[in-house]
């Protein structure tokens, strides 16, 4: 039987309903959340993913202050607005687009924001803190993926999940969400990457896997256990001279026959992708409730 879709647009956009709604509350109080958007560079696919973003902002309320920067910026320039940010009371989180350009050192312009606005979770004090199951910002494709399957009925405690990529975006802090002790964790948790002998050993045993290794049809029906729930992170560009841009996306899933046996897939486009812009908007408003 062909597997059910868990449609992430939907699933996004109910959540983006009730972040409205928590915005219209908050206003009321003349609270309204400030997103500081930092862009620095051309990178096509950059400011695309920035101006999804913003937009998104714009559509439940959220006040976003946009700073597109020359390629040229000095790494001095960068920390002085990410400080005036900081002292900013209309900006609660600070975004600051990756990649940056080679002569700036990411880690040290990641460390400076203030972590109390960093709504992407990459601060290693907010990193440490849901490592240890505190309450900080959680970093959003992962907090998207695990919203997806809580949202789609998936029981996750308990669950044997396969984990296929261990990047600091995605791989380590799912795994360090699902096996939290709490209501979004309790499971069995195996991360998989270009080391692991016999991956396929591992996939098969999985009731919940999660491809997040950015390689195309990097799990094949025969990577899949009968009824498992697979979740696909991944987003790589393939040839397709019938599109007018010459390509088109896909995930890392063998997505028309996985879906033959699994019993729920996410697509891409539609599925990941839309969760994680929403949890940026998720943080962004829970850092002004938080400051407020
Ligand atoms: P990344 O930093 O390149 O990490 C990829 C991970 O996958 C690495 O740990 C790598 O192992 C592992 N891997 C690659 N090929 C493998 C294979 N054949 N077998 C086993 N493991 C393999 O990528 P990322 O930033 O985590 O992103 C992963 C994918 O998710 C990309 O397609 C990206 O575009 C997509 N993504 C989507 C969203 C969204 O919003 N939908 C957000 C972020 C990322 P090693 O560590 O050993 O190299």
């Amino acid at each position: 039987m062909s597997a059910k879709i868990i449609d992430g647009k939907l699933i996004a956009a109910q959540m983006r309903d009730e972040l409205k709604q928590e915005i219209t509350e908050l206003k009321k109080a003349n609270i309204v959340p400030g997103l500081g958007v930092i862009l620095v560079g051309d990178n096509p696919a950059s400011h695309s993913y920035v101006t999804g973003k913003q937009k998104a902002c714009a559509e439940i309320g959220i006040y976003s202050d946009d700073n597109r920067l020359p390629e040229k910026t000095s790494q001095k320039d960068l920390l002085a607005l990410i400080e005036k940010m900081n002292k900013d009371a209309k900006i609660h989180g600070i975004l600051v687009q990756l990649p940056l350009p080679k002569h700036i050192n990411e880690k040290d312009i990641l460390l400076a924001i203030d972590p109390d606005k960093d709504v992407d979770g990459f601060h290693p004090i907010n990193i440490g803190k849901m490592v240890a199951g505190q309450e900080t910002f959680l970093p959003c494709t992962p907090h998207g993926v695990v919203q997806l399957l809580l949202r789609s009925g998936v029981k996750i405690d308990g669950a044997d999940v396969v984990i296929v990529g261990r990047s600091n975006i995605v791989g380590k802090p799912l795994a360090n969400m699902l096996i939290q002790k709490s209501p979004m964790g309790n499971a069995t948790v195996t991360i998989c990457h270009t080391r692991t002998r016999n991956l396929s050993e591992h996939t098969r045993r999985a009731e919940i896997l999660i491809a997040a290794a950015g390689l195309p049809k990097a799990i094949t029906a025969d990577m899949v256990k009968e009824g498992a729930v697979v979740i696909d992170v991944g987003v790589n560009r393939i040839e397709d001279k019938t599109k007018a841009s010459g390509y088109r996306l896909v995930g890392d899933v063998d997505f028309e026959t996985v879906k033959e046996k699994a019993s729920l897939i996410t697509p891409v486009p539609g599925g990941v992708g839309p969760m994680t812009i929403t949890m940026l908007l998720f943080n962004t408003v829970k850092a002004a409730k938080k400051q407020a």
